[in-house]
């Protein structure tokens, strides 16, 4: 299983998985249609499946016509998004699993941007190699979904759920973010020297216009504030020795910044 990254909008990732042997692809997250066609025609591919992380128009909102072009496509989505994406035809929960080029993905329910939001998780089958984790918004390079419709105790449940995941598994998140982010974690985390490292690596991509999505694991969990609540540096720029609230407070920063 290939994954291709392909730019939507102004700062969208969405991200095609290609079966060389079936020529079939999957797509995660279509903010809009023409990328997804026109990577489709290059592969001489037909799209099997879409599998949306939550409803918001920059991840769904390619769905309708990709559907009116591949009308045996499956649409899959949260089960509490039921209403909220365009054609979805299955509702997976925590535990769920999707099938695709020989792969089998484990949803997991990451409730926090949206009260819907899952993440496709699908592990490494040969020892060594990276899995694949697309969490659309909920956890970004350096940084984290806002909280639209869930509470800071949802998100650091689910994000406790992602940094569960092996360090070299690598995170496609649905937004190049990551400069921004990472110049707000250093307000929080400066004397962080992964941090500032990642922070000059990062800068020095993104003025080459280069991407910094896939990430890894093991990175974000060293630099990203959002997964440190129990750190001191970062319990101390919150002013605070609980983790939620820690998080909570960190959020409402970053609201801010
Ligand atoms: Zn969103
Ligand atoms: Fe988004």
């Amino acid at each position: 299983m290939q994954v291709i990254r392909l730019n939507a909008l102004s700062d969208n990732y969405i991200f095609l998985l290609y079966d060389r042997t079936q020529n079939t692809a999957a797509v995660i997250d279509p903010a809009e249609a023409e990328p997804v066609l026109k990577q489709l025609a290059q592969l001489k591919a037909e799209l099997v499946a879409i599998f949306n992380t939550h409803h918001h128009h920059d991840h769904v909102g390619g769905n309708q016509q990709l559907i009116q072009q591949f009308p045996e496509v499956t649409v899959y989505g949260g089960a509490e998004d039921r209403g909220r994406i365009p054609g979805q035809q299955v509702f997976l929960e925590d535990g769920s699993r999707v099938q695709f080029g020989g792969r089998v993905g484990e949803v997991i329910f990451v409730p926090g941007h949206t009260r819907a939001h899952i993440a496709y998780y699908f592990p490494s089958e040969i020892a060594e190699e990276p899995g694949e984790l697309f969490c659309g918004d909920t956890l970004f390079a350096g940084g984290c979904g806002r909280l639209f419709e869930g509470t800071p105790t949802q998100m650091v449940n689910s994000l406790t759920k992602l940094r569960s995941l092996p360090d070299n598994t690598r995170v496609w998140c649905a937004h190049e973010y990551t400069l921004k982010n990472l110049q707000f974690a250093l307000t929080v985390d400066g004397e962080n020297g992964d941090l500032q490292k990642r922070f000059d690596e990062v800068k020095a991509y993104r003025s080459r216009n280069e991407a910094t999505v896939p990430s890894l694991l093991g990175v974000e969990k060293l630099t990203n504030p959002f997964l440190r609540w129990e750190q001191p540096s970062l319990q101390s720029a919150a002013k605070s020795n609980d983790p939620v609230q820690t998080f909570a407070r960190i959020r409402g920063m970053k609201d801010r910044f």
